[in-house]
């Protein structure tokens, strides 16, 4: 029997489980893929406290893996399908898509967030042959081709930017008039004249044979459809919470873990830390806070049991 399981190692899973250890609790990291989270897709990180340089993504985050294990930390292969409460014995039992089953006092949920779909004709069809969700994984693909990004917030500004060091054109279309990132994203991509602004317009399906030729387009304030020719289409238009394990009853309408402060859910001993929580700004320092936060919660938990 465990005393923590932590579900997922993002940056959030680390550092609870840098926490967890150092607080001197016998505890395991699951993880689906590989660790690292979205930070492995993550061209370079400029915004992390500590590197006066950007870092590439990989790097800061098998930092945080070695740290991570070099205090005892182990990762364990393996998917959360469902996870239960016995409120009688207090423990909790996570059972994974393989069918196994292990158990904890408590948990910290830190499975994060994965990138939303258009849901437009030719976006799955298309997917792997034109259509991604990581500039820094496919846009050396795009070289002195055209491409289209769709969003609006950082994320998006920031992939568009880097997909500039391959594309002649980069196509950033936003439903709104402006676009919703920090300032110096905004500097970036207006004074990048591979950047081509398409505002108030959204995408309405995208075309192509083998591969992708083309995306049709609306302006929602003229209501002119038009067709431009894309070699790559990359989207980023938002988050889901990878949560659908948790009883429903800690979750808000947006499928988000609602939690306090203190990273507590209203379920005694489950916590919740990172992208996938209620108010959470989706960002690696925080995700890293909210680990510790969490980890430090579980202790005390623990501690009163
Ligand atoms: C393209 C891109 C660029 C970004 N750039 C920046 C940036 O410059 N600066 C910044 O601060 N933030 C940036 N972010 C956001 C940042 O990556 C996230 O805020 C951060 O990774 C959240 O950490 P997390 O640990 O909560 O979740 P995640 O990083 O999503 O990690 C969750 C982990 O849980 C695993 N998992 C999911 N479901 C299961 C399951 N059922 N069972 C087991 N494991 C599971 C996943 O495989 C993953 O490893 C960027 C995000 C993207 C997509």
């Amino acid at each position: 029997m465990k005393d923590l399981i932590i579900l997922g190692a993002g940056p959030a899973g680390l550092s609870a489980a840098i926490y967890g250890i150092r607080a001197g609790l016998n505890l395991i990291i699951l993880e689906k893929f590989s660790p690292g989270g979205q930070v492995m897709n993550t061209y370079e990180v400029e915004n992390y406290p500590g590197f006066a340089n950007p870092i590439p993504g990989w790097e800061l985050v098998s930092a945080m893996e070695n740290q991570a294990r070099r205090l005892g930390a182990e990762i364990i292969s393996g998917e959360i399908a469902t996870l239960s409460f016995d409120s009688r014995t207090k423990i909790f039992t996570a059972t994974l898509a393989d069918g196994s089953t292990v158990q904890a006092k408590s948990i910290i949920a830190a499975t994060g967030a994965s990138l939303k779909k258009l849901g437009i004709p030719g976006e799955e069809h298309f997917f792997g042959r034109g259509v991604s969700y990581c500039a820094t994984c496919d846009g050396a693909f795009y070289k002195d081709r055209v491409t289209a990004v769709i969003g609006g917030g950082n994320t998006a500004l920031e992939e568009a930017h880097f997909l500039t060091r391959f594309a002649r054109r980069v196509y950033l279309i936003h439903r709104r008039n402006q676009y919703r990132a920090d300032k110096i994203l905004k500097e970036r991509i207006a004074s990048d004249e591979k950047i081509v602004p398409v505002l108030e317009t959204i995408p309405l399906s995208i075309n192509g044979d083998t591969k992708v030729k083309s995306l049709t387009v609306k302006n929602i304030r003229t209501e002119q459809i038009t067709e431009l020719a894309v070699d790559g289409v990359f989207v980023f238009i938002g988050y889901i919470p990878n949560t659908s394990y948790l009883p429903k009853d800690v979750l808000n309408e947006k499928g988000e873990v609602i939690v306090d402060i203190h990273m507590r859910t209203k379920i005694p001993g489950l916590f919740a830390a990172g992208d996938l929580r209620s108010e959470s700004r989706r960002q690696i320092v925080m995700a890293c806070a909210d680990g510790a936060t969490a980890a430090m919660s579980a202790y005390e938990y623990l501690s009163q049991q």
